[in-house]
């Protein structure tokens, strides 16, 4: 299966009680070899009408951040955990997430991010498997076996938060420096090319540990 084969392959997606709300499933969009990915939590109003992650004023904040440190959206990819809005934005439940969480970890299992910037509580403590709060973890490279997880506040939440703003925009530059550092390693130590198939027409392969000397 490829990328785009798992996107038609949810668009009907009924497995849980989160498609009778929904007006379309937000799989996620971006470059499909980034190799920096944004996970939010899932789709809001606006997202759920346009079928695009990070759409409206937080989607705006984010295009600015990223913009603050060199980056588009074209740059990367974004998705959330969730697939499809939850009635009135409310958080989604335990069982949605364990039903619609193995579709991010195949997102990224194709796309192959060396960073995956969690944004907020939720996404974070679903790709960390934690209950440590954001404020904990925040502005923090944390290395998995196959990704480095590095957790950021919300837009949404700085948007509403004034003082969180400031502290998001110094995460973005301490991300700033974390990108430098992982392409500085990548560059003394390549990794190895990858087959002549595009990653849209590969089967999914094991995800190569990246040697983060940083942390
Ligand atoms: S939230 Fe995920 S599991 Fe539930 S219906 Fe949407 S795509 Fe399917």
């Amino acid at each position: 299966m490829t990328l785009t084969e798992l996107q038609t392959s949810l668009l009907e997606c009924q497995r849980c009680r989160l498609a009778s709300g929904r007006t379309q499933v937000v799989f996620g969009t971006g470059n499909p070899h980034a190799t920096i990915m944004f996970v939010g939590e899932a789709p809001g109003f606006y997202e759920d009408k346009q079928g695009e992650p990070f759409v409206g004023a937080a989607g705006k904040l984010l295009n600015e951040l990223l913009g603050s440190i060199g980056l588009s959206r074209s740059d990367i990819y974004i998705a959330n955990v969730i697939k499809c809005r939850p009635p009135n934005n409310r958080d989604p439940q335990p069982d949605e997430v364990s039903t619609c969480k193995p579709f991010l970890l195949n997102q990224i299992q194709f796309i192959r991010p060396h960073l995956v910037c969690t944004l907020g509580n939720f996404a974070t403590q679903t790709l960390l498997n934690t209950k440590v709060g954001i404020s904990k973890v925040r502005g923090r490279a944390i290395p998995l076996p196959d990704f480095v997880v590095f957790p950021l506040f919300h837009p949404a939440a700085a948007l509403h938060q004034g003082n969180l703003k400031a502290l998001l925009v110094e995460d973005f530059q301490k991300l700033k420096d974390v990108l430098e550092t992982m392409k500085q390693q990548l560059t003394d130590s390549p990794l190895p090319e990858p087959s002549s198939q595009t990653q849209e027409q590969s089967e999914p392969e094991a995800i190569q540990p990246i040697q983060m000397n940083l942390f």
